[in-house]
């Protein structure tokens, strides 16, 4: 005959494996009935719940923000490192010429043409990077009133005459651009503005950008 598993409680009751197992959640139920009878009444309860829910809402909420962040640092940390306000007319740290891979140039900042430096463009025709053109006087907003093929068509034969090759891409200064000019540009060349900016660490010659140098370094 097969032998029934048995222990003692400390009562020294025997029970069998079965009438233990039945026990055990007969107890654990009791205990949670306790536990919910112990609040005051339902409202704290409900209380407790929302509560309860609101953290765990939050908390769902940083962890998306967080990892939206990391995202964008790897992005940022691997993407191409961009420069600003090129200009033989503005001062810039040669390290930071070196460390970076595109140049967006100034054709003519002061209203000093770059085509006339010759010295400084074969300097920076010397640093092998890609080079962009970055307005044509950049004034403030300066391709936020619109403006003739004409006004654009200086800037890129300054750009040429400077450096010998046509300009692929242009970025506006302070990134504003209206709608008539987005079109002039896109017929001649590719546009970087708010998203590449986004997605690039982008330093500044002089270090005046909206975000410093260093901060742009960090992330
Ligand atoms: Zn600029």
């Amino acid at each position: 005959m097969r032998k029934q598993l048995s222990f003692k409680t400390q009562e020294n009751q025997r029970f069998s494996v079965p009438q233990k197992a039945l026990l055990l959640r007969k107890e654990t139920w009791e205990r949670r009935m306790r536990k919910q009878l112990s609040f005051k009444n339902k409202e704290t309860w409900e209380r407790k719940m929302k509560k309860r829910i609101f953290v765990r809402i939050l908390v769902g909420f940083l962890f998306f923000i967080l990892l939206l962040i990391i995202v964008l640092f790897l992005i940022r940390f691997f993407s191409e490192k961009q420069i600003d306000d090129v200009s033989p007319e503005i001062p810039c740290e040669p390290s930071l010429l070196k460390k970076v891979d595109v140049l967006y140039v100034i054709p003519k900042f002061n209203d000093k043409s770059i085509a006339e430096n010759k010295s400084w463009c074969e300097q920076i025709k010397g640093l092998d990077k890609k080079l962009a053109m970055h307005g044509v006087y950049h004034t403030y907003n300066e391709f936020l009133e619109d403006r003739n093929e004409e006004y654009l068509n200086e800037g890129i034969t300054i750009f040429e005459q400077c450096f010998g090759f046509y300009p692929e891409k242009f970025k506006p200064p302070q990134l504003e651009i209206s709608k008539n000019n987005k079109k002039l540009i896109k017929q001649k060349m590719n546009l970087d503005a708010l998203f590449n900016q986004i997605f690039h660490k982008v330093y500044h010659c002089n270090d005046s950008g909206g975000a410093s140098n260093n901060l742009v370094d960090w992330f």
